[in-house]
């Protein structure tokens, strides 16, 4: 039997609302996944993409260069943490990610070590879609697992969360770290594999390994990056700098694709020479598109000019207070919160998914659960009464009982 819901058609956004083709509004929980932090169509960034349409909409980023891709390189150099400075613009999260890996990958062949190539990431991860990206994602998980067996080799491990799980991570390293280039993971948040929160001492535990073992430590802020879980970056609540960082998804304010993966003075230095092999091997077409680059420099200079990150924290306070009910409900595990991302974890996959998502659309929000994951990852200017209805629409949609009834034994 074939399950698939027909898509709604969307006709116009604002703000945090989407409105369909045929007059419905709805009240968006998730921002577009999570991009459109500055809510829906913001003048600020639609001038400067229009500005930008008619001075020069693209033009190629080899032996050229042009002063919105500068200005962004410098503007997030400055405000990423220690001396992650080289930027190097893409289109997407997961070319950022494929990008990071190559990086860390050449990184080692040009000074002449051929054996460092694989990456170690943890389970649970998410990275991208693309066959480089979905052999750093967890394994087991579904849409990843049609593929076992003929995507490249890596090393997926269990995240060193407590003592036990970090004297096997360490005594891992001491075997495998000879013939890895990298740890890859998602600082805080594993998002779009399951929404699983971990605490900024895993991170400091991955440095100070990585620094042990001589190896690159990429964070992938893709979902995170640009206030989503408090800080303007993940990293900096555990207090450490990466030897590279992917951004991507909230960098234009969710308005189009781009997407940067930067890396630190001495990753960039074994790059520098006049040997043309040691280039870093990439160049897509619409690297650093100006209308992006532009787009991006108006959504940083929303965030140094409106208080996004108190906004942020207004949004966890709120989550707090009005998801925690959901967990006394039955059927429920666990209710969760870092930054504006809350999360209601049922016991398990609803059995009727698109019965799920029909009732959130009758109670006029955007909401897309997936797996056992009901989130909200609202625009940071979300007004706290639609915030409310979002969360009042995720209660009543689970205290029916035929919701839950649905869902298989
Ligand atoms: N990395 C992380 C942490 C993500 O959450 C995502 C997308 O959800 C990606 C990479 C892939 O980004 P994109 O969908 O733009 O390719």
């Amino acid at each position: 039997m074939k399950t698939a819901a027909a898509p709604l058609q969307a006709a116009a956004t604002g703000g945090s609302r989407i409105e369909l083709a045929d007059g419905r509004v709805l009240i968006d929980g998730i921002a577009s996944w999570w991009t459109a932090c500055h809510g829906y169509n913001h003048p600020h960034i639609a001038d400067a993409v229009r500005r930008q349409l008619a001075a020069m909409p693209h033009v190629m980023f080899g032996g050229l260069v042009h002063e919105p891709a500068l200005l962004l390189a410098d503007r997030l150099a400055a405000l990423l943490p220690g001396d992650l400075e080289r930027v190097f613009f893409s289109d997407s999260g997961s070319v950022s990610v494929e990008v990071a890996i190559k990086m860390a990958m050449q990184y080692w062949l040009n000074r002449g070590v051929r054996t460092r190539h694989r990456l170690l990431a943890f389970r649970g991860g998410y990275h991208g879609d693309t066959i480089a990206t979905m052999a750093v994602c967890d394994p087991e998980e579904g849409m990843h697992s049609l593929f076992a067996g003929v995507l490249p080799q890596h090393h997926v491990v269990a995240l060193p969360r407590d003592a036990d799980e970090r004297a096997a991570f360490d005594r891992f390293l001491s075997e495998q770290a000879g013939g890895l280039a990298a740890i890859l993971v998602e600082p805080l948040v594993q998002g779009a594999g399951g929404m699983v929160f971990h605490d900024p001492g895993v991170l400091r535990h991955l440095r100070q390994a990585a620094d042990r073992h001589g190896l690159l430590l990429i964070l992938d802020e893709v979902f995170t990056g640009f206030g989503r879980t408090g800080t303007m970056f993940a990293c900096e609540q555990a207090g450490i700098v990466p030897d590279i960082i992917t951004l991507s998804k909230a960098l234009t304010g969710g308005t189009m694709g781009l997407a940067a993966t930067v890396a630190r003075r001495h990753v960039f230095e074994a790059f520098w020479s006049d040997d043309p092999l040691c280039a870093l091997m990439h160049g897509p077409t619409f690297m650093a598109n100006p209308l992006a680059c532009s787009a991006a420099l108006a959504s940083l200079e929303l965030f140094a000019t409106e208080d996004r990150l108190g906004q942020v924290a207004g949004i966890e306070r709120q989550l707090a207070l009005e998801l925690e009910p959901c967990a006394a409900l039955p059927g429920v595990r666990d209710v969760r919160v870092r930054g504006a991302i809350g999360v209601v974890q049922l016991d398990r996959a609803p059995a009727d998914m698109n019965g799920l998502k029909r009732r959130l659309v009758q109670q006029g929000v955007w909401v897309r659960p997936f797996r056992d994951i009901i989130y909200l990852t609202p625009a940071f200017t979300i007004a706290a009464r639609d915030l409310s209805h979002l969360t009042r629409a995720i209660h009543a949609v689970l205290a029916d009982s035929s919701v839950m009834l649905t869902t298989p034994a």
